[in-house]
């Protein structure tokens, strides 16, 4: 029999913020927690770009819920897409099914946002999933094997071009690492191509790289990406993709077949939400203790949610993974709080500093009161991007594959292995 006095929680979305609020209420037998997601795994976005790179294994920073779930009683998974909410009803819809809820937490994160360019929506290729970072490695060994066969230069150098849209962190990163790989591992096993030099542009709207970031920082990222060749355009942005080309808003082209998007998202849609409850970039309206305005009972956490109530941060926190998982946490005992009938404390969240990788051995980092560059930089960034990693396991496999990746400069795994269907494959497609 159902026992009323336990509440249900049904969170959706397990990123980091619907992970880390899923732990903290782990041991409160108070509540039944069901975590819907749309796929079986919780992953690590940071690293997306070293899968898509062929860095390392896409299982490397993945983890399966059912596995977080182990022994733990009060916690459930659900897999399934989040279609819509009813309010009203205290319900859910997904495609598996309703489910009904006492406290409902969205934290679905956001999506690529193309600004309504419809071509490059068909052609870029973004970096948000695990999915999209082995289509891209596909994407990227398949067109090196199609730049072999290439019968004439123009044709060659269309297809080694890569364009890169969107100069923040990953933008930076994955510029960074392609220029590596074009440096150490393409040179060696492609011996048709004459040069992989000058290849790589990576174009931004604004007025340097790393926006966000401290001036130091920024004068880094075009310091070393130049000298890995990296052709950085500034204060361009890109207009359309058309004929095999990317157009510029200064009417530059560039011919390539490869265009990675990382130039801006926009928060997932959620229906059955009020329209006054929606903000800019399609950002929940949350109050301070991230329940969504208006409609009591509904949450929403980390990069979905836009919270002006933090004095520090009157347009919203940024959309980082440190908000999200303070975010998860602090909402988890703002719900043990209400429970126990004690007072909730307003989410206030602590910047940590934010950091960038650029190249090997060569990263930045602000910290609250001071930045720095350089070796000492990047091996802080290993460490702070193995910590957070689900699975002592991985945190293992990972840091070998990193020590085995740097020193032989030669990871293994450029494998073009697609996903095929049951269907495709009994029709031999
Ligand atoms: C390539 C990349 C690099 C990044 N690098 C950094 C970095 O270096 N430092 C940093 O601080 N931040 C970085 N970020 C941002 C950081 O990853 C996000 O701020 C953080 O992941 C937000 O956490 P979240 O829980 O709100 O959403 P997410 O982590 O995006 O999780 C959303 C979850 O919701 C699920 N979901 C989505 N839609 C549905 C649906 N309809 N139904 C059910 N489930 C759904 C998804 O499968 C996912 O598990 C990076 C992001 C990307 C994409």
């Amino acid at each position: 029999m159902e026992n009323k006095s336990v509440k249900r929680v049904v969170v959706v979305g397990g990123g980091f913020a619907g992970i880390n609020l899923v732990k903290t209420l782990s041991k409160d037998e108070r509540f039944i927690v069901t975590l819907v997601d749309i796929n079986n795994y919780h992953f690590f976005p940071p690293l997306l770009y070293q899968v898509a790179t062929a860095f390392i294994e896409p299982s490397n920073i993945s983890y399966p819920f059912r596995r977080l779930f182990q022994k733990k009683k009060n916690q459930r998974f659900f897999m399934g897409t989040l279609t819509s909410v009813n309010p009203a009803a205290k319900t859910i819809e997904t495609d598996n099914g309703t489910l009904g809820y006492d406290y409902l937490v969205l934290c679905v994160g956001t999506e690529p946002n193309y600004f309504g360019l419809e071509n490059v929506r068909r052609a870029a290729l973004p970096m948000k999933t695990i999915n999209d970072s082995l289509s891209m490695r596909n994407h990227l060994l398949m067109t090196m094997e199609k730049a072999v066969r290439a019968t004439s230069k123009d044709e060659r150098d269309r297809l080694l071009n890569i364009v890169i849209a969107g100069g923040g962190p990953t933008g930076v990163e994955i510029a960074g690492m392609l220029a590596e790989l074009g440096r150490n591992v393409a040179v060696k096993e492609y011996p048709e191509i004459e040069s992989f030099q000058a290849h790589i542009h990576l174009v931004d709207s604004g007025g340097e790289l790393l926006g966000p970031m401290s001036t130091t920082a920024q004068k880094e990222a075009l310091r070393v990406l130049t000298r890995l060749g990296v052709h950085v355009r500034l204060n361009v942005a890109v207009k359309d993709y058309v004929d095999h080309e990317v157009v510029l808003a200064d009417g530059g082209r560039i011919p390539t077949d490869m265009l990675i998007w990382t130039s801006g998202v926009i928060g997932r849609e959620i229906p059955g939400l009020p329209k006054e409850s929606i903000g800019r970039g399609r950002r929940v309206l949350v109050d301070q203790f991230s329940e969504v305005n208006a409609v009591p009972d509904v949450f929403a956490l980390g990069d979905i949610a836009m919270q002006t109530a933090d004095v520090k941060y009157p347009n919203g926190h940024p959309q980082l993974a440190q908000v999200a998982i303070q975010g998860g946490q602090a909402l988890a005992k703002n719900l043990i709080r209400r429970e126990s009938g004690r007072e909730q404390k307003p989410f206030r969240y602590h910047d940590k500093g934010s950091m960038a990788i650029i190249s090997k051995f060569k990263a930045v980092a602000d910290l609250p009161k001071f930045s720095f560059k350089g070796f000492f930089a990047w091996v802080i960034w290993l460490f702070i991007h193995i910590i957070p990693l689900i699975g002592f396991r991985n945190k293992v496999k990972l840091a070998f594959s990193w020590l085995a990746s740097f020193i032989t400069n030669d990871p293994t795994l450029r494998l073009i292995i697609g996903v095929r269907t049951t269907k495709e494959n009994k029709e031999g497609l």
